[in-house]
């Protein structure tokens, strides 16, 4: 399958892992817009949050467990940080494997 995330879980292509077990491996974003910008992914491939299904319930919440790891190993559960999916055009996806960026290490803002 031609996907850029699918490639970095089977190492095709390199990546600057931050956290990896069975299910999921997290990764420093190529083009940061924060100190911390991190993308947590499902080794599965699922092509954005629209197709999760009802037989990935446990994987998604291990992600999201998985995700509290992350900010741990960053340092930003007290500073807190954003946790973002984008979806479809509007949303503005590009990478069409699921994918949930972790952002912060600086003073966020809400803007859309
Ligand atoms: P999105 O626009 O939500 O689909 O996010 C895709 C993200 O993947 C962007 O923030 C890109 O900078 C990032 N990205 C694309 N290719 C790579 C790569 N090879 N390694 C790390 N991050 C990447
Ligand atoms: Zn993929």
């Amino acid at each position: 399958m031609d996907c850029i995330f699918c490639k970095i879980v089977d190492g095709e292509l390199p990546a600057k892992k931050v956290y990896e077990d069975e299910h999921v491996v997290a990764f420093h974003d190529i083009n940061p817009i924060a100190p911390v910008h991190v993308l947590m992914i499902p080794k599965k491939h699922i092509p954005s949050l629209l197709a999760i299904g009802e037989a990935d319930k446990e994987l998604i919440g291990h992600l999201h467990l998985s995700l509290q790891k992350v900010a741990e190993a960053m340092d930003v559960k007290e500073s807190g940080f954003r946790v973002v999916t984008n979806i479809g055009t509007h949303g503005q996806q590009t990478v069409f494997h699921l994918h949930y960026h972790l952002i912060g290490g600086r003073q966020l803002e809400w803007t859309m």
